[in-house]
C-alpha cells in the first residue's frame, strides 16, 4: 500500500505524515490490518528497538476531586465504589513504588487527584520524590498532579522528578464536551510550564470517549507540537457512576489502528498504552507492542489491571524484552534536548500524497465489556498487596 510505504519512510526520517495520512491510517480496512500493524512497527523498532518500558503506577490520593472530567471515576459525585484515601506518606508511597520496581517497572508514576497541587502538596510530593530515590537506585519519577502554578514544575523538577505527565486528553474543539471546570488551554500550559521546567513532557489522549477520528487526529498533532516525549494512550474506562459510562465504542482492531497513527505521527516518542489495554486490545494486546514501546504494570489508578507476571510473560511470549535501568529510553537526539521533530513544522501540504483508495472501516458495535471492569481493591490505600 502507498500510504504504508510512504509513512515509513516519514516515521524513519522522523518526517511527520500529513494530517490526510493520518486519518487514512483511522480510515484502514481490517483486512489491512497486519500491513499497518508491520508498517507502524518498523518505525517503533527504528526508534526502540523491540524494548517495552514498564510504568508503574501510585495513585497518592485517590477520588475526592473537585473536578468534573466526566470520563474519570473520581470525578465530583461520581458514584463508582473506587477507593477513597488522602495523602500517601512517603514510606507507603516507596513501599508501593518498590513492589513495581520489583516487577520490572523502571519509572514510577505518582499521581493524585485534584484540580492541581497546593505548595503544600508540592512539598509532600517533593519528599515522596527523595524517598522513593533514596530507596531505589536509578528510578525515574513522573509526578501527575494536575495544574501547575508558577514555580512548582521547577521545584519538583528541585526534588529530582524526571518527567511530569499531563494529559490533553482529546482535540481543543471537544475539550469542552468532556469536561466543564478547566479549559484545554490550562492543560497545554501545564504541559509547557513542565517542559520549560526541565520535567520530561509527558502528555496523552483518552481515546473511545465518542470523539470523531478529525478529533484525535487534531490532539495527536497538538502533542506533536508541544514535542512532548512521551505519550499515554489510554482506552476509556467507561466505569458505571460516570456521564460516559455507555461510552462503549472501541474494538481491538481501532485501538491498533489508533496506536498506529499516534506512532506515525510520534515515531521518535515514547508511546505508551496506558488505561484499558485490557479492557479494549483482550487478546491482541501482543500486537499492540509491535506500535508502543511502553506500558503500565500492574494496575491503574482506579482499576485492576491483569497481573504483572501476566504482562511480563506477554512481552516475552511476543519476542520483545524489558527495558533496563541501564538502557535509556528515548533516541539520543530527543535525550540531547533537541528538537523532536526534523522540521517542527505542521505544513500538511509538504508531505506525499494520500492514498485515497484506502476503504474505509465497516460500522462496528462494539460489545458493552462490563466484566472487564473491577474495581482497584488492592495496593495502595489498602491493607492487600499490589499487583505488580
Ligand atoms: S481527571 Fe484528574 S482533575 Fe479530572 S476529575 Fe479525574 S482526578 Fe479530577
Amino acid at each position: 500500500m502507498d500510504l504504508l510505504n510512504t509513512l515509513v519512510d516519514k516515521g524513519l526520517r522522523r518526517e511527520p505524515p500529513t494530517r490526510d495520512e493520518a486519518l487514512a491510517v483511522l480510515a484502514t480496512s481490517d483486512d489491512d490490518l497486519l500491513d499497518v500493524v508491520a508498517a507502524a512497527g518498523k518505525v517503533r523498532r527504528h526508534w526502540f528497538g523491540r524494548r517495552v518500558k514498564l510504568n508503574y503506577l501510585v495513585n497518592l490520593k485517590s477520588g475526592l476531586c473537585p473536578e468534573d472530567c466526566s470520563y474519570c471515576s473520581q470525578r465530583l459525585g461520581a458514584d463508582t465504589g473506587i477507593l477513597k484515601y488522602t495523602w500517601l506518606k512517603p514510606d507507603e508511597a516507596s513501599k508501593a513504588a518498590a513492589a513495581g520496581l520489583a516487577g520490572g517497572a523502571k519509572r514510577v508514576c505518582l499521581v493524585a487527584s485534584g484540580r492541581g497541587p497546593t505548595d503544600r502538596d508540592v512539598d509532600r510530593v517533593s519528599d515522596t520524590i527523595k524517598t522513593i530515590k533514596e530507596q531505589n537506585e536509578g528510578v525515574e519519577i513522573c509526578a501527575c498532579l494536575g495544574l501547575l502554578s508558577d514555580g512548582q514544575a521547577e521545584r519538583l523538577r528541585g526534588a529530582g522528578a524526571d518527567a511530569y505527565n499531563h494529559n490533553l486528553n482529546t482535540s481543543e474543539a471537544t475539550y469542552g464536551d468532556i469536561t466543564k471546570t478547566h479549559t484545554y488551554a490550562d492543560r497545554v500550559d501545564t504541559v509547557q510550564k513542565a517542559h520549560a521546567a526541565g520535567l520530561s513532557a509527558c502528555s496523552g489522549l483518552i481515546a473511545g470517549m465518542g470523539e470523531t477520528d478529525e478529533d484525535l487526529v487534531d490532539v495527536v498533532f497538538a502533542l506533536r507540537d508541544l514535542d512532548t516525549d512521551s505519550v499515554p494512550v489510554n482506552f476509556l474506562i467507561p466505569f458505571e457512576g460516570t456521564p460516559l459510562a455507555k461510552e462503549w465504542n472501541l474494538t481491538p482492531q481501532r485501538c491498533l489502528r489508533i496506536l498506529a497513527m499516534v506512532r506515525f505521527v510520534r515515531p521518535d516518542a515514547e508511546v505508551r498504552i496506558a488505561g484499558g489495554r485490557e479492557l479494549h486490545l483482550r487478546t491482541l494486546q501482543p500486537l499492540a507492542l509491535h506500535l508502543a514501546n511502553s506500558i503500565f504494570l500492574g494496575d491503574y489508578l482506579t482499576s485492576e489491571g491483569q497481573a504483572g507476571k501476566a504482562d511480563l510473560e506477554m512481552i516475552a511470549d511476543a519476542g520483545f524484552e524489558v527495558e533496563t535501568t541501564e538502557q535509556v529510553t528515548l533516541p539520543e537526539h530527543r535525550r540531547a534536548g533537541g528538537c523532536g521533530s526534523v522540521c517542527g513544522s505542521t505544513d500538511t501540504s509538504v508531505c506525499g500524497s494520500t492514498d485515497t483508495e484506502v476503504p474505509a472501516a465497516e460500522a462496528e458495535v462494539p460489545e458493552a465489556r462490563t466484566d472487564l471492569v473491577a474495581v482497584r481493591r488492592r495496593g495502595a490505600g489498602t491493607d492487600l498487596a499490589p499487583n505488580a
